[in-house]
């Protein structure tokens, strides 16, 4: 397969750096262009500080900054854009590149409520990825969720069978969902924050939006969500609390044995960075901690791609647990990576 040339818009921050990374030597893209804001143009990689551990990887260092600038990329051949701009930014340089001819791959929310956008988690809806026949546009935008809606909906996979009517939810949102430098010290060293800016709305939005109904639209699931977001103070994994009330009684045995046995979609069987399995279960009783468990996800393109589910406790019809996804992998650069090499198979690319 001929590589498809690609384009990291906010190369620099920690999301950016983390498509850097997920890139190299990636089967089906080519890293041609690297974005970031107007001061970075003609400066090289190199100079950049690493947010992440391997985020400015050796065999870009020479790459030097473009302005964003959709007509240069057009003429490197870029066909596809990673977005990893501040949502503000992100609005109009994402609807000129898909008005322009380019497959948009966002993180931001600036169109993931738009009603011809997909929110692609494709264990969830991949589907969904066909609602960009229906942009009017050359090109088109593909977002992915909220990080905290993305670790939510992943671990809904085994319970969606059981028919979710409520889910009450509190998280443990980690210091880089913040971008980089983030917050400041001083507010969040030995503190917990309880208030994340748009974050609750966001959830419940994103999250019925995603596990909605797709016949040429998309109809989202009636489902109440209620969310508390909490900023605490870990570098990378957000953690959730996740209580779900379902139609009718379950049994703790039916409940582990679905969350022991998730399996993504046939469609995503071969592509480089989708996990298998995209959800892992645990019975020990202290786990999933971001500590241990924010890099969990195989094969190795794949690490931090999966969710663990832990703390399972089941009463009548009440499922609830604890969940924790890589906010920087699963719940950005990675998620974006899976949902274009989707595209390329489905031939949209
Ligand atoms: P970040 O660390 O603050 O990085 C922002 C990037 O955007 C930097 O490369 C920055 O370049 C660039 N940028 C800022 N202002 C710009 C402008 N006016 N024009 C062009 N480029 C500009 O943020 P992040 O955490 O990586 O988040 C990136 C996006 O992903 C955001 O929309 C965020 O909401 C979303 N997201 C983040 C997470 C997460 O866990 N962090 C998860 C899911 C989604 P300079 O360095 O040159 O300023």
């Amino acid at each position: 397969m001929k590589k498809i040339k690609c384009a990291v818009l906010g190369a620099t921050g920690v999301v950016g750096q983390n498509f850097l990374r997920l890139l190299v030597d990636h089967p089906y893209f080519e890293l041609t262009a690297i974005c970031a804001s107007e001061a970075r143009k003609g400066l090289m990689l190199a100079t950049v500080k690493e947010q992440i551990k391997g985020g400015i990887p050796e065999s870009f260092e020479d790459m030097l900054f473009d302005p964003i600038d959709i007509d240069l990329l057009l003429s490197k051949g870029v066909q596809v854009v990673f977005s990893a701009l501040p949502s503000d930014v992100a609005g109009d340089i994402e609807t000129e590149a898909a008005e322009k001819g380019l497959k948009v791959f966002s993180n931001a929310g600036a169109h993931r409520m738009d009603e011809n956008v997909p929110i692609l988690i494709p264990e969830l809806n991949y589907k969904h990825l066909d609602l960009v026949k229906n942009q009017n546009t050359e090109g088109f935008i593909v977002t992915n969720a909220n990080c905290t809606t993305t670790g939510l909906t992943l671990s809904l996979l085994p319970i969606r069978q059981f028919g979710i009517k409520r889910l009450i939810v509190a998280s443990y949102q980690a210091i880089s969902g913040a971008g980089y430098p983030g917050l400041s010290a001083v507010d969040i060293i030995s503190n917990v924050i309880p208030y994340i800016k748009n974050e609750e709305p966001k959830l419940r939005a994103e999250c019925t939006k995603i596990c909605g109904d797709f016949q040429g639209s998309i109809k989202p699931v009636d489902w109440e969500v209620y969310a508390h977001c909490v900023r605490v103070q870990t570098i990378i994994g957000h953690l959730i609390s996740v209580h779900a009330e379902v139609e009718q009684d379950v049994d703790h045995d039916a409940v582990a044995a679905a969350m022991q046995s998730v399996e993504s979609p046939n469609i995503l069987k071969d592509l480089p960075t989708a996990p298998h399995p995209p959800v892992v279960f645990t019975e020990e009783y202290d786990r999933p901690q971001p500590r241990y468990d924010i890099e969990l996800g195989w094969p190795e393109r794949a690490k931090g791609m999966a969710a663990k589910i832990g703390r399972l406790e089941v009463e009548k019809n009440t499922i609830r647990y604890i969940t924790l996804s890589n906010n920087l992998v699963r719940g950005a650069a990675g998620g974006s990576v899976l949902n274009a090499e989707l595209a390329a198979k489905k031939g949209l690319v």
